[in-house]
């Protein structure tokens, strides 16, 4: 196996710098829904900004539940339990670590 710790850490640089992006665009949407008159009812611009704050924020759940999981892939690392199925025990496989590092299940118990 090539080394997961490595791949891991950049991963978490990249889910880290990811978040801080949203973070940002979401404070933007915030900051630019304040200064309008913030009728979402009646004003379709309200509306989308509203529609464009619900897809950052969905967007930034889904970037911390990954930050979480490879955190979690990174104790298994410490662990010496890294790459096995925490349901069935068996290896995960290196072609599916490969695609996505923080898996803690082997295809048949993710599916
Ligand atoms: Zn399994």
């Amino acid at each position: 196996m090539t080394d997961p710790r490595s791949r891991l850490d950049a991963l978490r640089a990249d889910t880290l710098g990811r978040i801080a992006t949203l973070r940002a665009e979401l404070d933007d949407v915030i900051g630019s829904a304040s200064s309008t008159t913030g009728d979402d009812e009646h004003d379709p611009e309200g509306a989308t900004i509203g529609f464009e704050r619900a897809q950052a924020q969905a967007l930034l759940d889904a970037a911390q539940t990954q930050l979480v999981a490879i955190e979690a892939a990174l104790d298994r690392v410490d662990a010496g339990t890294y790459g096995v199925c925490v349901v069935c025990g068996r290896p995960i496989g290196e072609e599916r670590l490969q695609a996505r590092p923080a898996a803690d299940r082997c295809i048949a118990c993710a599916s």
